[in-house]
């Protein structure tokens, strides 16, 4: 949800600390949607990823996960930390909360 903002608005008018705000609320949303976080709560019956290959957590999703490699590849041609992608530039935070639009896990 807070991830149509950034399309909905010209990026020269939003400003880094709101960036860092909307990136924070969306990544905590997105979050709390995947497996590993559901089976805590005893909302899943897996905390394990559909890829299978290790629990669906947020590093699992922007960094290794089979699933998603071609929206990561779109997104990082040349690869990115999980620091740069959580913590980085105004443009990095953009890019994240793009992907994570891509992986279709609805926020
Ligand atoms: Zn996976």
């Amino acid at each position: 949800m807070t991830g149509m903002l950034f399309t909905l608005l010209p990026q020269n008018c939003i400003s880094n600390s709101y960036v860092h705000f909307l990136a924070s609320r969306q990544f905590e949303t997105f979050t709390t949607l995947l497996r590993a976080h559901m089976h805590r709560l005893g909302l899943s019956h897996t905390p394990n990823c559909p890829c299978e290959t290790g629990p669906q957590t947020p590093e699992h999703i922007l960094q290794t996960c089979p699933l998603h490699q071609e929206a990561r590849t779109d997104h990082w041609p040349q690869g990115a930390t999980l620091q740069e992608q959580l913590w980085g530039t105004k443009d990095s935070l953009i890019l994240t909360t793009s992907f994570i639009q891509a992986t279709k896990l609805e926020v």
